[in-house]
């Protein structure tokens, strides 16, 4: 097995090499090379990424391989090239696409996200989950910004690969990208080998806050210190980029992030009409329930007093409703305790 999996890597190394090459030496890739840098994507960074170009063919990756005695059963199984049903020949999965290698953590190239140049769908076209790649345990991105991560006890977790790419340019070199997934265990388990600190730099639109709400809840839970960028127009992270300017970036989006309650009280207003009163009744509800997740009494007291005045309520009254809701838990984690106790008890005695 362990030489399959060698060559596994192997056509993926070499692969990734000469998707390079196309990009930037060739003709065939000129377009390709000017999509890229029309974007904003510097040569520099075209380099530090080993972006490429996978050329319009439906069979250059399968005689590339076969000429270089890879053994198309394994190429398949590495996700590079696909079995026709009809006649068992094969073709290219990647074809006419800018090229991302995908690495592990120890920067060996495992897989590929392929964007298409003009709207063609899908938009990425992923590799296959593998014997090799597994996409709820990668973060893109995390062997080259593991030691920036280490220096700075921080890391920067961006929705797409364009954006951390772009970051990366503007300075922000502690940045990690999901694959197009949910932020999983896994993932969180392979960032708490190096670090507990945590933005979330998420695409502003509706989609991307909502995503930032789950992935904050997750690594909340997790212990992870978390706060929040958000740009301004619902724009992504690439775009703010291209739009206003590294610095702007750095200052403006990065260095002003917003804790995680600050973000969670602009979640929940979000679509509600706080001049109604009963929209403003149910956010002050939700919030004061938020409040009561906190660990620490003095931040409770803090926020506490903060929604008291900007709604003028008196501090008393919010006192009242949180002690309810800190009992109300109280209870919960009681009965949950008791059931357990009941269902230790049933399995011990039979
Ligand atoms: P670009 O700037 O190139 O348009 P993006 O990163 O802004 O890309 P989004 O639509 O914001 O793209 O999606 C975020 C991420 O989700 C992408 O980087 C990619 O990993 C993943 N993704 C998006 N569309 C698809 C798709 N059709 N299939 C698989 N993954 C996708
Ligand atoms: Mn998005
Ligand atoms: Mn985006
Ligand atoms: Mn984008």
């Amino acid at each position: 097995v362990s030489k399959e999996f060698q060559a596994m890597h192997d056509a993926h190394e070499l692969l990734g090499k000469f998707y390079h090459h196309l990009l930037v030496n060739t003709k065939e890739g000129q377009h390709a090379l000017e999509y890229l840098l029309e974007r904003g994507f510097t040569r520099e960074s075209i380099d530090k990424f080993q972006i490429g170009y996978s050329l319009n063919s439906w069979d250059f990756v399968y005689k590339f391989l076969s000429k270089r005695d890879f053994s198309p059963e394994w190429m398949e199984h590495a996700g590079l090239i696909i079995k026709r049903e009809r006649d068992g020949t094969y073709f290219d999965r990647f074809r006419d696409r800018i090229m991302f290698p995908i690495h592990d953590r120890n920067g060996k190239t495992i897989a590929f996200s392929g964007r298409s140049l003009g709207l063609d769908e899908p938009k990425y076209l992923n590799s296959p989950e593998t014997a090799i790649f597994n996409k709820s345990k990668i973060l893109y991105n995390y062997h080259l910004a593991k030691p920036s991560i280490k220096k700075m006890q921080h890391a920067v977790l961006f929705e797409g690969f364009a954006d951390c790419i772009a970051a990366d340019r503007s300075g922000v070199e502690n940045g990690i990208a999901t694959m197009g997934t949910s932020l999983t265990d896994d993932h969180i388990a392979l960032l708490r080998q190096s670090v507990q600190s945590v933005t979330i730099c998420y695409d502003s639109d509706k989609a991307g806050i909502e995503a930032a709400f789950r992935a904050g809840n997750h690594l909340n839970n997790a212990g992870f210190q978390i706060k929040v960028a958000m740009m301004a127009d619902g724009l992504d992270p690439d775009d703010y980029i291209k739009k206003n300017g590294p610095e702007k970036f750095r200052n403006g989006v990065i260095g002003a992030s917003l804790t995680w309650m600050a973000f969670k009280f602009l979640y929940f207003r979000r679509g509600k009409n706080l001049q109604i009163e009963g929209d403003r009744l149910a956010y002050i509800e939700v919030i004061i329930k938020e409040i009561s997740k906190l660990d620490k009494a003095v931040e409770r007291d803090h926020y506490l007093r903060q929604l008291a005045a900007e709604f003028s309520l008196s501090l008393d009254a919010l006192k009242q409703q949180l002690a309810a809701e800190l009992s109300l838990s109280q209870d919960a984690l009681k009965q949950q305790q008791k059931q357990i106790f009941f269902a230790e008890k049933r399995r011990t005695t039979g």
